[in-house]
Protein backbone atom coordinates (compact mmCIF):
# COMPACT_ATOMS: atom_id res chain seq x y z
CA UNK A 1 0.00 0.00 0.00
CA UNK A 2 0.98 3.94 -0.68
CA UNK A 3 0.80 6.44 1.72
CA UNK A 4 1.20 9.71 -0.78
CA UNK A 5 3.23 12.39 1.36
CA UNK A 6 1.65 15.47 1.11
CA UNK A 7 3.31 17.67 3.65
CA UNK A 8 4.53 20.91 3.49
CA UNK A 9 1.16 21.82 1.47
CA UNK A 10 2.26 18.81 -0.94
CA UNK A 11 5.68 19.74 -1.37
CA UNK A 12 4.85 23.06 -2.73
CA UNK A 13 2.17 21.63 -5.16
CA UNK A 14 -1.50 22.69 -2.87
CA UNK A 15 -2.99 20.30 -0.85
CA UNK A 16 -6.11 20.56 -3.20
CA UNK A 17 -4.55 20.38 -6.26
CA UNK A 18 -2.27 17.09 -5.22
CA UNK A 19 -5.11 15.56 -3.60
CA UNK A 20 -6.69 15.45 -7.20
CA UNK A 21 -4.16 13.92 -8.78
CA UNK A 22 -3.24 11.16 -5.91
CA UNK A 23 -6.32 10.56 -4.58
CA UNK A 24 -5.62 6.86 -6.34
CA UNK A 25 -2.80 6.29 -3.14
CA UNK A 26 -4.12 4.49 -0.03
CA UNK A 27 -3.50 6.90 2.41
CA UNK A 28 -2.54 10.33 2.79
CA UNK A 29 0.59 11.08 5.24
CA UNK A 30 1.72 14.65 6.41
CA UNK A 31 2.58 16.35 10.09
CA UNK A 32 0.22 19.26 9.83
CA UNK A 33 -3.09 18.67 11.32
CA UNK A 34 -4.19 21.86 9.72
CA UNK A 35 -3.43 20.03 6.12
CA UNK A 36 -4.81 17.33 7.31
CA UNK A 37 -8.00 18.72 8.15
CA UNK A 38 -8.13 20.27 4.48
CA UNK A 39 -7.95 16.00 2.99
CA UNK A 40 -11.11 15.37 5.43
CA UNK A 41 -12.98 18.82 4.01
CA UNK A 42 -11.85 17.71 0.35
CA UNK A 43 -13.81 14.70 1.33
CA UNK A 44 -10.93 12.21 1.92
CA UNK A 45 -12.38 9.15 3.68
CA UNK A 46 -9.46 7.25 3.85
CA UNK A 47 -6.34 6.20 6.41
CA UNK A 48 -4.28 9.45 7.06
CA UNK A 49 -0.92 9.49 8.82
CA UNK A 50 0.45 11.91 11.10
CA UNK A 51 3.82 11.37 10.34
CA UNK A 52 5.60 13.16 13.53
CA UNK A 53 2.77 12.18 15.68
CA UNK A 54 1.11 14.44 18.32
CA UNK A 55 2.65 17.86 18.79
CA UNK A 56 0.50 18.71 22.05
CA UNK A 57 -1.75 16.78 24.24
CA UNK A 58 -4.82 18.48 22.34
CA UNK A 59 -3.43 17.48 18.90
CA UNK A 60 -5.15 13.96 19.98
CA UNK A 61 -8.59 15.56 19.90
CA UNK A 62 -8.41 16.31 16.51
CA UNK A 63 -6.99 12.92 16.05
CA UNK A 64 -10.34 11.27 17.55
CA UNK A 65 -12.42 13.57 15.93
CA UNK A 66 -10.90 12.79 12.48
CA UNK A 67 -9.58 9.97 12.52
CA UNK A 68 -5.84 10.35 12.20
CA UNK A 69 -3.72 7.62 12.70
CA UNK A 70 -0.54 8.91 14.53
CA UNK A 71 3.05 8.57 14.85
CA UNK A 72 4.53 7.76 18.54
CA UNK A 73 8.23 8.63 18.45
CA UNK A 74 8.84 9.35 22.23
CA UNK A 75 7.85 8.52 25.73
CA UNK A 76 5.96 12.16 26.07
CA UNK A 77 3.56 10.88 23.40
CA UNK A 78 2.55 8.23 24.84
CA UNK A 79 2.13 10.00 28.22
CA UNK A 80 -0.14 12.12 26.16
CA UNK A 81 -2.49 9.18 25.03
CA UNK A 82 -2.37 7.68 28.75
CA UNK A 83 -4.24 10.59 29.45
CA UNK A 84 -6.37 11.01 26.31
CA UNK A 85 -10.47 10.28 26.83
CA UNK A 86 -11.67 9.12 23.48
CA UNK A 87 -14.09 6.63 22.57
CA UNK A 88 -12.66 5.84 19.53
CA UNK A 89 -9.28 4.03 20.11
CA UNK A 90 -6.55 5.02 17.88
CA UNK A 91 -3.95 3.49 15.22
CA UNK A 92 -0.99 4.36 15.85
CA UNK A 93 2.59 3.81 14.04
CA UNK A 94 5.39 3.25 16.74
CA UNK A 95 8.64 4.71 15.41
CA UNK A 96 11.82 2.89 15.70
CA UNK A 97 15.09 5.02 15.18
CA UNK A 98 17.56 2.51 13.71
CA UNK A 99 19.89 5.12 12.96
CA UNK A 100 18.59 8.59 11.33
CA UNK A 101 18.56 9.67 14.96
CA UNK A 102 15.91 12.63 14.21
CA UNK A 103 12.69 10.82 15.97
CA UNK A 104 11.98 7.40 17.54
CA UNK A 105 12.68 5.13 20.49
CA UNK A 106 15.91 3.62 20.41
CA UNK A 107 16.33 0.29 19.83
CA UNK A 108 17.15 -0.85 23.71
CA UNK A 109 13.89 1.64 24.28
CA UNK A 110 11.31 0.35 21.55
CA UNK A 111 9.88 -2.64 22.67
CA UNK A 112 9.18 -1.26 26.48
CA UNK A 113 7.37 1.44 24.44
CA UNK A 114 5.42 -1.13 22.37
CA UNK A 115 3.92 -3.01 26.04
CA UNK A 116 2.99 -0.02 27.21
CA UNK A 117 1.07 1.36 24.14
CA UNK A 118 -0.15 -2.33 23.91
CA UNK A 119 -1.87 -2.04 27.19
CA UNK A 120 -3.72 1.55 26.83
CA UNK A 121 -7.08 1.02 26.33
CA UNK A 122 -6.43 4.53 23.71
CA UNK A 123 -4.92 2.27 21.29
CA UNK A 124 -6.51 -0.21 18.81
CA UNK A 125 -3.79 -1.35 16.78
CA UNK A 126 -0.01 -0.65 16.67
CA UNK A 127 2.09 -0.71 13.36
CA UNK A 128 5.64 -0.03 12.97
CA UNK A 129 7.63 2.28 11.51
CA UNK A 130 11.41 3.37 10.82
CA UNK A 131 13.14 6.07 8.07
CA UNK A 132 15.95 5.71 6.05
CA UNK A 133 18.57 7.77 6.05
CA UNK A 134 20.63 6.79 3.33
CA UNK A 135 18.11 5.09 0.54
CA UNK A 136 19.14 7.47 -1.76
CA UNK A 137 22.97 7.01 -1.97
CA UNK A 138 25.77 4.66 -1.00
CA UNK A 139 27.09 5.18 2.69
CA UNK A 140 30.48 3.97 3.59
CA UNK A 141 30.71 0.78 1.53
CA UNK A 142 27.56 -0.58 2.49
CA UNK A 143 24.22 -0.28 0.14
CA UNK A 144 22.51 2.78 2.69
CA UNK A 145 19.87 0.50 4.52
CA UNK A 146 21.14 -2.19 5.35
CA UNK A 147 22.23 -1.26 9.08
CA UNK A 148 19.12 0.15 9.37
CA UNK A 149 17.65 -2.80 7.95
CA UNK A 150 19.85 -5.08 10.56
CA UNK A 151 18.06 -3.25 13.35
CA UNK A 152 14.84 -3.56 12.40
CA UNK A 153 14.97 -6.68 12.00
CA UNK A 154 16.67 -7.20 15.26
CA UNK A 155 13.90 -5.63 16.77
CA UNK A 156 10.84 -6.11 15.19
CA UNK A 157 11.03 -9.77 13.80
CA UNK A 158 8.19 -11.31 16.15
CA UNK A 159 6.12 -8.20 16.38
CA UNK A 160 2.50 -7.96 15.37
CA UNK A 161 1.71 -5.30 13.23
CA UNK A 162 1.67 -3.82 9.37
CA UNK A 163 5.25 -2.07 8.44
CA UNK A 164 6.42 1.12 7.21
CA UNK A 165 9.87 1.77 6.58
CA UNK A 166 10.30 3.08 2.84
CA UNK A 167 10.80 6.41 1.45
CA UNK A 168 10.92 7.14 -2.57
CA UNK A 169 14.53 5.97 -2.46
CA UNK A 170 14.03 3.31 -0.61
CA UNK A 171 10.78 2.24 -2.43
CA UNK A 172 12.36 2.66 -5.98
CA UNK A 173 16.17 1.55 -5.38
CA UNK A 174 15.75 -1.04 -2.63
CA UNK A 175 12.22 -2.53 -3.16
CA UNK A 176 13.49 -6.16 -3.42
CA UNK A 177 15.14 -6.30 0.14
CA UNK A 178 12.39 -4.14 1.82
CA UNK A 179 9.49 -5.90 2.72
CA UNK A 180 7.13 -4.19 4.13
CA UNK A 181 3.19 -2.84 4.38
CA UNK A 182 3.38 0.75 3.26
CA UNK A 183 5.94 2.91 1.41
CA UNK A 184 5.89 6.54 1.79
CA UNK A 185 6.18 8.06 -1.46
CA UNK A 186 6.97 11.64 -1.06
CA UNK A 187 9.48 13.37 -4.05
CA UNK A 188 8.63 10.91 -6.27
CA UNK A 189 4.54 11.14 -6.55
CA UNK A 190 5.99 15.15 -7.78
CA UNK A 191 7.63 13.64 -10.17
CA UNK A 192 11.69 14.78 -8.82
CA UNK A 193 14.27 12.26 -8.49
CA UNK A 194 15.42 11.55 -4.82
CA UNK A 195 18.51 9.83 -6.12
CA UNK A 196 19.44 12.45 -8.74
CA UNK A 197 22.12 12.82 -10.19
CA UNK A 198 22.99 9.04 -10.21
CA UNK A 199 19.78 8.62 -12.18
CA UNK A 200 17.59 11.41 -14.06
CA UNK A 201 13.81 10.93 -14.40
CA UNK A 202 14.13 8.89 -17.04
CA UNK A 203 15.82 6.31 -15.40
CA UNK A 204 12.40 5.72 -12.75
CA UNK A 205 10.06 6.48 -16.12
CA UNK A 206 8.77 10.04 -13.84
CA UNK A 207 7.54 13.08 -15.34
CA UNK A 208 7.34 16.03 -13.62
CA UNK A 209 3.98 17.44 -12.01
CA UNK A 210 5.09 21.02 -10.61
CA UNK A 211 6.15 23.11 -14.21
CA UNK A 212 7.41 26.85 -13.40
CA UNK A 213 7.33 29.02 -16.61
CA UNK A 214 7.46 32.61 -17.55
CA UNK A 215 7.99 34.92 -20.28
CA UNK A 216 10.66 37.22 -21.64
CA UNK A 217 9.46 40.61 -21.46
CA UNK A 218 12.81 42.56 -22.41
CA UNK A 219 15.58 41.87 -24.75
CA UNK A 220 18.82 43.40 -24.69
CA UNK A 221 22.19 43.55 -27.68
CA UNK A 222 25.39 43.46 -25.77
CA UNK A 223 28.88 43.91 -27.16
CA UNK A 224 32.12 42.26 -25.57
CA UNK A 225 32.28 44.27 -22.45
CA UNK A 226 29.10 44.97 -21.70
CA UNK A 227 27.75 43.37 -17.91
CA UNK A 228 24.82 42.00 -16.89
CA UNK A 229 22.84 42.23 -13.47
CA UNK A 230 23.62 43.26 -10.50
CA UNK A 231 27.23 43.37 -9.18
CA UNK A 232 27.93 43.19 -12.70
CA UNK A 233 28.91 39.61 -12.26
CA UNK A 234 28.58 38.19 -15.92
CA UNK A 235 30.80 40.26 -18.67
CA UNK A 236 30.14 39.36 -22.66
CA UNK A 237 33.21 38.23 -24.30
CA UNK A 238 31.35 38.70 -27.52
CA UNK A 239 28.07 40.28 -28.79
CA UNK A 240 25.35 38.94 -27.89
CA UNK A 241 21.32 38.91 -27.20
CA UNK A 242 19.82 38.47 -23.88
CA UNK A 243 16.00 37.87 -22.82
CA UNK A 244 14.65 39.23 -19.69
CA UNK A 245 12.83 36.65 -17.86
CA UNK A 246 10.14 37.56 -15.73
CA UNK A 247 11.14 35.51 -12.53
CA UNK A 248 13.63 35.97 -9.82
CA UNK A 249 14.09 34.36 -6.00
CA UNK A 250 10.73 35.65 -4.77
CA UNK A 251 8.87 33.68 -7.15
CA UNK A 252 10.71 30.68 -5.60
CA UNK A 253 14.15 30.57 -8.14
CA UNK A 254 16.78 29.56 -6.25
CA UNK A 255 18.76 33.05 -6.30
CA UNK A 256 22.09 31.06 -6.10
CA UNK A 257 22.09 29.78 -9.48
CA UNK A 258 25.24 30.66 -10.62
CA UNK A 259 25.73 31.85 -14.39
CA UNK A 260 25.52 29.06 -17.22
CA UNK A 261 22.83 27.31 -15.02
CA UNK A 262 20.10 25.72 -18.01
CA UNK A 263 16.91 26.70 -19.07
CA UNK A 264 14.06 26.56 -21.93
CA UNK A 265 13.26 29.35 -23.58
CA UNK A 266 10.47 27.97 -26.91
CA UNK A 267 11.41 24.64 -25.15
CA UNK A 268 14.75 25.03 -26.15
CA UNK A 269 17.61 24.86 -23.84
CA UNK A 270 20.04 27.82 -23.08
CA UNK A 271 21.80 29.04 -20.13
CA UNK A 272 20.88 32.10 -17.85
CA UNK A 273 23.30 34.98 -17.54
CA UNK A 274 23.73 36.60 -14.54
CA UNK A 275 22.63 37.11 -11.08
CA UNK A 276 18.99 36.47 -10.63
CA UNK A 277 17.45 39.13 -9.12
CA UNK A 278 14.25 39.33 -7.03
CA UNK A 279 11.73 39.38 -10.03
CA UNK A 280 13.78 39.20 -12.98
CA UNK A 281 16.79 36.91 -14.43
CA UNK A 282 18.70 37.07 -18.16
CA UNK A 283 18.96 34.33 -20.40
CA UNK A 284 21.05 33.62 -23.75
CA UNK A 285 19.27 34.33 -26.56
CA UNK A 286 22.15 34.58 -29.31
CA UNK A 287 21.65 30.69 -30.49
CA UNK A 288 18.10 31.27 -30.49
CA UNK A 289 16.66 32.73 -33.40
CA UNK A 290 12.92 33.10 -33.50
CA UNK A 291 13.21 33.46 -30.22
CA UNK A 292 12.46 36.99 -28.31
CA UNK A 293 9.75 39.30 -26.87
CA UNK A 294 6.91 36.99 -25.14
CA UNK A 295 8.70 33.79 -25.83
CA UNK A 296 8.01 31.10 -23.22
CA UNK A 297 10.41 30.50 -20.59
CA UNK A 298 10.55 27.17 -18.67
CA UNK A 299 11.94 27.29 -15.43
CA UNK A 300 11.81 23.60 -14.93
CA UNK A 301 9.28 20.96 -15.74
CA UNK A 302 7.72 20.58 -19.13
CA UNK A 303 8.50 22.82 -21.88
CA UNK A 304 5.36 23.48 -24.66
CA UNK A 305 6.97 21.15 -27.07
CA UNK A 306 7.60 17.93 -24.86
CA UNK A 307 11.22 18.89 -23.27
CA UNK A 308 11.63 18.32 -19.90
CA UNK A 309 14.44 20.70 -17.75
CA UNK A 310 14.39 18.30 -14.75
CA UNK A 311 14.05 20.59 -11.24
CA UNK A 312 16.99 18.31 -9.92
CA UNK A 313 19.09 19.48 -12.58
CA UNK A 314 18.45 23.61 -11.58
CA UNK A 315 18.77 22.74 -7.38
CA UNK A 316 21.33 20.82 -8.19
CA UNK A 317 23.52 24.31 -10.30
CA UNK A 318 21.98 25.86 -6.65
CA UNK A 319 23.45 23.35 -4.96
CA UNK A 320 20.51 22.49 -3.29
CA UNK A 321 17.71 19.25 -4.22
CA UNK A 322 14.68 19.28 -6.24
CA UNK A 323 12.82 19.06 -2.66
CA UNK A 324 14.07 22.51 -1.40
CA UNK A 325 12.74 24.44 -4.75
CA UNK A 326 9.51 22.49 -4.86
CA UNK A 327 8.69 23.61 -1.39
CA UNK A 328 9.92 27.23 -2.11
CA UNK A 329 7.91 27.98 -4.97
CA UNK A 330 6.01 31.52 -3.66
CA UNK A 331 2.54 32.04 -2.98
CA UNK A 332 2.36 35.14 -5.56
CA UNK A 333 3.02 32.54 -8.55
CA UNK A 334 -0.17 31.88 -10.33
CA UNK A 335 -0.62 27.72 -10.17
CA UNK A 336 -3.01 26.70 -12.67
CA UNK A 337 -3.79 22.63 -12.86
CA UNK A 338 -3.76 20.48 -15.64
CA UNK A 339 -4.92 16.85 -15.50
CA UNK A 340 -2.97 14.09 -17.55
CA UNK A 341 -4.08 10.68 -17.88
C1 LIG B 1 9.10 13.32 4.10
C2 LIG B 1 9.05 11.93 4.57
C3 LIG B 1 8.91 10.89 3.66
C4 LIG B 1 8.92 11.08 2.17
O1 LIG B 1 10.24 11.23 1.73
P1 LIG B 1 10.58 11.31 0.17
O2 LIG B 1 12.05 11.27 0.11
O3 LIG B 1 10.03 12.62 -0.30
O4 LIG B 1 9.90 10.16 -0.47
C5 LIG B 1 8.78 9.60 4.17
N1 LIG B 1 8.79 9.37 5.51
C6 LIG B 1 8.94 10.37 6.40
C7 LIG B 1 8.96 10.04 7.85
C8 LIG B 1 9.09 11.66 5.97
O5 LIG B 1 9.25 12.65 6.88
Amino acid sequence: MVWAVVKANAYGHGIANAYEGLRGADGFALLDLDEAQQLRTLGWRGPILLLEGAFETRDLELCSRLKLWHAVHCEQQIDWLAMHKTHEPHRVFLKLNSGMNRLGFSATAFRAAWTRLNALPQVDEISLMTHFSDADALRSGSDGIQHQLDVFEAVCADLPGERSLSNSAATLRHSQRVHSDWVRAGIMSYGGVPDYPEHGPEHWDLRPAMTLRSKIIGVQHLQAGDTVGYGSSFTATQAMRIGTVACGYADGYPRHVPSGSPILVDGQRTTTVGRVSMDMLAVDLSALPGTGFNSEVTLWGQGPKGQVLPIDEVAKAAGTIGYELMCALAKRVPVTVQHLE
